[in-house]
Order: structure tokens, then C-alpha cells, then sequence
């Protein structure tokens, strides 16, 4: 296993991270809690869960896997979220977690999934920041986070405020433009980088041949998408959603077999992307000044799902409801002036695109 140093907490976690979202048989606690051992045992440190990963049952198992982890005295950190922004909600949901999770304090406490910049600055207004200052300064947290669903430089603003410690994103060989900018305050503000999705939620295994571009010979898709981010010296912990023991053997021969290329290396692989996503977004973000304020990236990567995902349009519209937040309507804002098309480095028929999704809401 490889630790890296989490920015400047001083404590050193595993790059391959856990993620309690996709626990196969959530209803069988110990199952799951043995999921962790099996983890843990490997050399893996962080823990990642939040309080609505199957209701509050992946918190309750996590719970169950650390009383665990301490009888066989495997070091581990906790890491969760909240999507609460007054004093009173975050104080009443915290004190829920700790009894789930079974420990005194959590490691690294996300401010949960900001959407937009506005979303943020509301949930300042509410005061969720000096909140989770108190919170650290009674030894209740011990970390202050953020996980973000922010693109480009929505993402890079809201890290340069400098109030957080560390951040999780969705990060992997799928959209790895879209959140490049990051990179460059989580080198400024020396923050954690932990990434989520690392199999752009699927799409990777699912597409070999889309992503041939960053395997080598005999490596299997998992193995490929995880070296990409592996690969990136500035990404702390990479999360992986493990369903069953049998995922966890996956990623950690994936990391015993691991040898890293250089930054080079990776720059060259990262310039095949263009080429091999012939048809689909990017993320690159050339078009996103749109007239009319139409948010055109979000909507392309929505689009690329129907085209990736078995599921198709209900994949479109989860993504729009879910990841990006935003109304299928509101593409119909379109008054087809052409400058995104124009500024579109991979030629995508945007306005088509945007009029299907419109239409398809
Ligand atoms: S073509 Fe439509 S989406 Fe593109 S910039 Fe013009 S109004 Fe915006
Ligand atoms: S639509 Fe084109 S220009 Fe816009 S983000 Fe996607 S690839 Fe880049």
C-alpha cells in the first residue's frame, strides 16, 4: 500500500480509500463490517461513508467495522459529511454519527456537495463555517472539508478561499478536464485531494475499447483507471465503492501490481483523451460562456451518459438531477447563436444536444 500525507493535517492515509456507497447486501452489518477487516488488513486507512449512503445504514456499518478494526487494532481514519448548514441541525446530526459511527470524533467532516458557488455562499450565510470551527475546536471533528460537484474555475474559487483542509470530487480518466483546475489551488492551498468515481461511476469497465488510451498490454480496465489517478502526485486518496471482498481483492492486487510512469508520461496519455472521445464532451469547457447562462458542459456531460450508459435517457436525467442539479427545461433557453459550436474543440452538435435534452425533461 502507498500513504500520502493528507495537505497539512500531518497525517499520512492510504491512496486507496474505501467507500461505503456500494456495500452489495447493506441489510447484512457484519457482511459489510467484514468488507472493512478485509480492507483494512490490506493496508487501507480511509474510510469514507456519509449519512444518506442507504439511509443512515452505511454509517451504522461503518460503526460496526471500526469496533472491529480497533479489537484487532488496524489503524484507520473516519471520514463523513453533512448537508445541514444551521448550528442546531449540524449539531443534532453529528451527534447521530458519532453514535453510529461508534467513535469519538471524525477524522475529516465534509461540508456536503456543493453545487454551485450561490449554494455555498448561502450555506455560509447560515454560518456552517463557524460551526464546524467550534465543532473542531471541541475536538468533535478534527478536520474541516468540502465535497464538491463544482466544475473548472467554480471549483478552483471556492478552494482558494482557503477555509478547508481538504476536498473530495469526482475525478477519473472519464472527466478528468472537467476538474483539472483544482489541481492548482490544491497545490496553493497545500489541501487533501481524495477523488470519488474513479471508474467515472461504471463507464470505464463498461467501455474498454473508449479507454484503451490510458491502458498498457494485459492490464484490465479497473486496473488502468485506477494507475490514471495514482499516476497524479497531488491526489491524496482514491475512493472506490467496494460491493464485496471480492472488489477489495481487485483494487489492492491492482496496487501491489502498481508501477507508476512519470508525470510525462501521463501528460502524453492524458492527450490521447481528445481523439479517443471522438463524439462525446470532454469537460474542456471552451463553450461555457453561453448568452443565455446555459450551463452547457453540465449538459454535455449529461448527454454523454445516454450515449455511455446502458440506462440512456433515465442515466441523462439522473445525472441532471443528481450530479449537476440542474432542470432538463431549461436547455430549451437555447436561441441557437452557434458561438458554443464554434468554440467546441470536439465538434459536439450542441444545439441538437441541448434541444433532445429539453424535449426529453
Ligand atoms: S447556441 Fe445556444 S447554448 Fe450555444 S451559446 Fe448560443 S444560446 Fe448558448
Ligand atoms: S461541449 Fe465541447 S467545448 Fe463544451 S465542454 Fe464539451 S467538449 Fe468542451
Amino acid at each position: 500500500m502507498i500513504y500520502r500525507e493528507y495537505g497539512t493535517t500531518g497525517k499520512k492515509v492510504s491512496l486507496l480509500g474505501f467507500g461505503g456507497m456500494r456495500f452489495a447486501n447493506i441489510d447484512d452489518y457484519d457482511g459489510c463490517a467484514g468488507i472493512m477487516v478485509k480492507a483494512a488488513e490490506g493496508g487501507v486507512t480511509y474510510f469514507d461513508t456519509a449519512p444518506d449512503y442507504f439511509g443512515v445504514k452505511s454509517e451504522t456499518v461503518f460503526g460496526r467495522g471500526f469496533a472491529e478494526l480497533r479489537r484487532r487494532k488496524l489503524p484507520y481514519y473516519t471520514a463523513t459529511k453533512t448537508f445541514k448548514t444551521t448550528e442546531d441541525d449540524i449539531r443534532r446530526e453529528i451527534d447521530a454519527q458519532l453514535k453510529r459511527l461508534d467513535i469519538p470524533a471524525i477524522d475529516f467532516y465534509h461540508v456536503w456537495c456543493i453545487t454551485s458557488l450561490e449554494n455555498w455562499a448561502s450555506r455560509k450565510k447560515d454560518g456552517i463555517l463557524t460551526t464546524f470551527r467550534k465543532l473542531k475546536e471541541e475536538g468533535l471533528i478534527r478536520h474541516i472539508c468540502v465535497s464538491s460537484h463544482l466544475i473548472q474555475d467554480e471549483i478552483e474559487t471556492l478552494l482558494m478561499e482557503g477555509v478547508f483542509e481538504g476536498v473530495l470530487f469526482g475525478y477519473s480518466a472519464y472527466n478528468f478536464k472537467t476538474r483539472e483546475k483544482a489541481f492548482n489551488a490544491i497545490r496553493a492551498k497545500q489541501l487533501g485531494a481524495v477523488v470519488m468515481n474513479p471508474l467515472g461511476g461504471g463507464i470505464i469497465p463498461e467501455h474498454p475499447e473508449l479507454f484503451g488510451f490510458i491502458r498498457r498490454e494485459g492490464e484490465s480496465p479497473v486496473e488502468a483507471g485506477l494507475r490514471f489517478l495514482w499516476d497524479h502526485q497531488d491526489i491524496t486518496v482514491t475512493l472506490v465503492g467496494f460491493r464485496s471482498e471480492q472488489d477489495v481483492a481487485e483494487a489492492l492486487s491492482a496496487m501491489e501490481n502498481y508501477s507508476p510512469r512519470t508525470p510525462a508520461e501521463l501528460q502524453a496519455v492524458k492527450e490521447k483523451a481528445e481523439s479517443s472521445f471522438e463524439g462525446l464532451c470532454t469537460g474542456c469547457a471552451y463553450c461555457d460562456d453561453c448568452p443565455q447562462g446555459i450551463p452547457i458542459p453540465r449538459y454535455m456531460d449529461a448527454y454523454n451518459q445516454k450515449l455511455l450508459s446502458k440506462d440512456g435517457d433515465a442515466a441523462l436525467k439522473q445525472r441532471l438531477a443528481m450530479h449537476w442539479v440542474i432542470s432538463p427545461a431549461d436547455a430549451g433557453k437555447c436561441v441557437a447563436c452557434g458561438q458554443c459550436e464554434s468554440a467546441c474543440t470536439q465538434h459536439i452538435p450542441i444545439i441538437e444536444r441541448l434541444g433532445y435534452i429539453a424535449k426529453a425533461g
